[in-house]
C-alpha cells in the first residue's frame, strides 16, 4: 500500500491573544471529559460548551488561534463558579478556574468584555463590590497581647445590620481573644470580586494596598474563605493565618456541650473545604456545642460538597444558573431535616439565608454566640 503523502504544516493564524497553553489547559482540552459529572455548571446547564472540556478547549483555541477572541467565546469563561468540584474528580488534579481567570483576564485586557462594569465601579469608590460603607465600628477587645487582627472580608463587614460583627465581638470578649482591626479600616475586601470578574489590573492596585496595611502584622484572622489565600499571600511568610471560628473551639467552656438540644447540617464552603482542606475542624466546633448527634450531614459534603453557585462571580454573570445551584443545594439541606443549617463563608451564609430554605442559616462565630447566649 502506498503511504499518503506528508500533509502540509499546519499554519496557524496570528492572533494578538496567542500565548502558550499551559499544561492544564492541554490536558482538559484533550480529555474525555472525565469530570463533567463533578461540575455543577455543566450539570445544571446541560452544555458541552460549559463542562470544564469545554471551557478549557475554547480557552486553548483562542490561545493557539484557531478561534477569534469574541464575546460568546469570553462568556464561555464566566461559566465557572471556582468550585474546584472537577479537580477532585481529575486524575490530574487540575484546577480549571485558575486558567479561567485568566482567559477572563485576557478578555477584559482586550476589550472584549466587560462583565461587571457597575461592580467594578463601587469597588473602586468604596472598596467593595456592595457600594457601601461599613455600618459598625466596633471597637475592639484590646488584649491580651500580641492581638489578632481581623480581616472581615466585605460581606461580613459591610452587612446592613452588621449581625455578623455583632457576634463576633460577643464572643471574642467572652472567650478572652485580644483582636484589633487593620490600620487601613477602610480595606475589609481582599480583592476575590475583582479578580473573578478578570478586572485584573484593579486587583493588582487593591492587592498593593492590602500588602502596605499587613505590614508588621503577626496573626490574621480572615472570615472570608475566598479572600483567605489571597490575604495570604500579601502576608509575611510567618504571618499566622486562621479562620475566626478557628479560635474558638479550644476556648469553650466544657459545660456548654448540648446545652441546646438541636440538630445542625454543614455545608462545606468550597474555598475552605476543597481550597483550605479544612472539612474536620467545622464539624468538630459543632459537636462541641450541641452534642455527638448534632450533626446531620448533607447528601453530598466534605469533598464532595456540591457549591452553592456564589463563587466565581457566577451571580454576576450567569444568575440563573447560580439560582439553580442554590435550589439544588437547598433542597439537599431540606432534606437532612436538620434545624440550623451551619456554614463557615459570608457568601454562603448569606445566599442560603435568602428565599426559601425554611432555616436559619449561621456562620460558625454566630453559631457559637447562639450556644453561649441564647439562654
Ligand atoms: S479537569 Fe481533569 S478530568 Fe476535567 S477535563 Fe480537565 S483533565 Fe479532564
Ligand atoms: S471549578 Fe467548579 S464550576 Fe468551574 S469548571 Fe470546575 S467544577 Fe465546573
Amino acid at each position: 500500500m502506498t503511504p499518503p503523502p506528508p500533509r502540509d504544516p499546519i499554519h496557524l493564524p496570528t492572533s494578538p491573544h496567542a500565548s502558550a497553553p499551559s499544561r492544564s489547559t492541554r490536558y482538559c482540552s484533550s480529555c474525555p471529559k472525565l469530570c463533567r459529572y463533578a461540575c455543577p455548571v455543566a450539570d445544571s446547564t446541560q452544555n458541552e460548551r460549559f463542562t470544564p472540556w469545554g471551557k478549557q478547549t475554547e480557552w486553548e483555541r483562542v490561545q493557539t488561534g484557531r478561534a477569534p477572541l469574541d464575546p460568546e467565546r469570553a462568556r464561555t469563561f464566566y461559566a465557572c463558579a471556582d468550585c474546584r468540584g472537577s479537580r477532585t474528580a481529575c486524575h490530574h488534579e487540575i484546577e480549571v478556574a485558575k486558567d479561567l481567570f485568566q482567559a477572563r483576564e485576557t478578555a477584559v485586557r482586550f476589550g472584549v468584555i466587560d462583565p461587571a462594569p457597575d461592580a467594578l465601579q463601587r469597588f473602586l469608590k468604596t472598596g467593595n463590590i456592595w457600594g457601601r460603607s461599613r455600618p459598625l465600628s466596633p471597637s475592639p477587645h484590646p488584649e491580651p497581647s500580641p492581638a489578632w487582627t481581623l480581616f472581615p472580608g466585605c460581606e461580613f463587614d459591610c452587612e446592613p445590620g452588621g449581625e455578623w460583627l455583632a457576634s463576633w465581638k460577643r464572643v471574642a470578649g467572652q472567650l478572652d481573644i485580644g483582636w484589633n482591626r487593620l490600620s487601613d479600616e477602610s480595606i475589609s475586601c481582599g480583592g476575590y470580586p475583582l479578580l473573578a470578574l478578570g478586572y485584573g489590573d484593579a486587583f493588582r492596585s487593591h492587592q498593593q494596598r492590602i500588602r502596605q496595611a499587613l505590614s508588621g502584622c503577626e496573626r490574621l484572622l480572615v472570615a472570608c474563605p475566598a479572600c483567605r489565600p489571597i490575604v495570604q499571600d500579601l502576608a509575611a511568610p510567618d504571618c499566622q493565618v486562621r479562620s475566626p471560628f478557628e479560635l474558638l473551639q479550644p476556648r469553650l467552656p466544657s459545660s456548654i456541650c448540648g446545652q441546646e438540644q438541636t440538630t445542625i447540617t454543614y455545608h462545606d464552603p468550597c474555598h475552605l473545604g476543597r481550597g483550605a482542606g479544612i472539612y474536620d475542624s467545622p464539624r468538630e466546633l459543632i459537636r462541641s456545642l450541641f452534642g455527638e448527634t448534632s450533626l446531620i450531614e448533607l447528601y453530598e459534603h466534605g469533598e464532595e460538597s456540591r457549591c452553592c453557585g456564589g463563587g466565581g462571580a457566577l451571580p454576576a454573570t450567569f444568575p440563573r444558573t447560580a439560582h439553580h445551584l442554590l435550589q439544588v443545594r437547598k433542597d439537599q439541606v431540606r432534606d437532612t431535616g436538620a434545624s440550623i443549617l451551619a456554614t463557615a463563608c459570608p457568601t454562603c451564609r448569606r445566599r442560603f439565608s435568602h428565599g426559601s430554605s425554611g432555616l436559619p442559616a449561621l456562620d460558625l462565630v454566630e453559631l457559637v454566640d447562639r450556644a453561649l447566649n441564647s439562654s
